[in-house]
Parts: C-alpha cells; structure tokens; sequence
C-alpha cells in the first residue's frame, strides 16, 4: 500500500496536496477534508498526521480507498482565518447550482471522479454541546435524512464511552446546511457524510486526539481498517 500525492487546484494560487491510499482489495472510498476553514487548526493536523500514519504503516487500509485534503483552503490557513468568502458556504446549492469559489470547485471535481460513499468534512467550534444545544463543539452534523445517522450515532457511543471528561461528550446534530461542503456531497454524491466539529476551547493535542479517534471510528464502520 502507497500513498499517492497529488495537487488540487495544483498551478493555482489555492494550489493544495491531497492524498490517495488505495487499499489491497476493493471497497468502499472515504474521502476526508479538512481545513476549508483556515483557522480550525486541530483539524488540518489531525488529517496530516492521518496522512504519517499511513505513509509509516501505523494505520493500513485494508480495502477500499481512501482520499485526503488536508488543507482546503490553503490562503486561509496562511493567515490563520476562517476565509473570506467563507468557502463553506460556496458549494452548490442545488442540483443545477455552480460551486462559486476555486477551491469548491474542486473539491466537487473531485467529489464526481472518486463518487466517495463516505464523507468526512473535519472543523472546530464554539462551546461544549452537553451544556448547550445551540452550540457545534463536540458534536457530528448532519442531515435527518442522510444515510450515515446510524453510523454516527454509533460513533457517538463508541467515544464517549471511553471519555475521562464527561463535559466533553459529544451529540448528534441534524440540520442541512446549504452551500457546505457536507449537504453538497449528500446532494451531488449521495454520500454517507457527516461534519465533524470539535470545541475550540479545549487543548490542541486533545481536540487532535478526538479528531483521529472519530475518523478511525469512521473506517470501521465503512470496514476500511
Ligand atoms: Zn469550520
């Protein structure tokens, strides 16, 4: 098993690597992005380490293949900022709607060449979801209808069964977002596809560590570990 580089948007100013690891028999393909905001930092880290792994062997996926984008929106993450636009709210927005910004476009390229029945869309945020349900810290988003619910409610269990903070717990949030990168792979692909949101507030290396673990939780269920 390799993992293969590539460039997304390569000869750009968004020009950005991306990662192919093809498994040793066919499967399912999971495509993981991070870093469509620049400043959700514990995110990007989480899919390069991703990446070490599997370049070192830690990590082998043993069918099916697997593509990541570690950083989305690369001038974003030079400055540390979310974005301007912010490029989650620049997928398309219906079926015979254009994605509007160059890294979106993209990112659906390649969304319609590989046709990833998973999806994993990684990000931070505010506050602590068990003390408030308005907030997105430490929670998996998607829509009511899409066919990941119970996988990610599974998810949900699995982490938090083996929390040490129970403040840290996450919860299921179900709402469609319109011109994300999540509801678009839904719409566009079909894709089983889930935003994954850790709380901003917590140390870096364990929002990491949460990051890693949900993704890992992830290729279980998909059988690519
Ligand atoms: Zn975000």
């Amino acid at each position: 098993m390799t993992v293969q580089n590539h460039t997304l948007a390569a000869g750009t100013s968004h020009a950005t690597p991306y990662y192919i690891v093809p498994g040793g028999r066919n499967g399912p393909v999971m495509m993981i992005v991070a870093g469509i905001h620049g400043n959700e930092t514990a995110s990007i880290h989480s899919a390069r380490q991703l990446v070490g792994q599997l370049r070192n062997r830690r990590l082998r996926i043993a069918r099916g293949k697997l593509i990541i984008v570690p950083i989305a929106n690369p001038q974003a993450y030079r400055k540390r900022i979310r974005g301007v636009p912010d490029l989650n709210r620049t997928f398309p927005k219906g079926p015979k709607r254009p994605a509007t910004h160059p890294m979106s476009q993209a990112i659906v390229q390649l969304m319609k060449t590989y046709k990833p029945s998973w999806y994993l869309d990684l990000h931070e945020a505010n506050g602590l979801s068990k003390h408030d349900a308005k907030v997105l810290g430490q929670t998996l988003v998607t829509d009511a209808v899409n066919p990941v619910v119970p996988a990610a409610r599974r998810v949900i269990q699995r982490v938090n069964s083996a929390l040490q903070s129970p403040s840290h717990q996450f919860h299921l949030r179900l709402h469609p977002l319109s011109g994300s990168s999540r509801t678009a792979a839904a719409r566009l692909i079909h894709a089983k596809t889930v935003t994954v949101e850790t709380c901003w507030s917590l140390p870096f290396h364990v929002r990491k560590s949460y990051q890693i673990r949900i993704i890992k939780h992830f290729l279980r269920e998909a059988e690519m570990v």
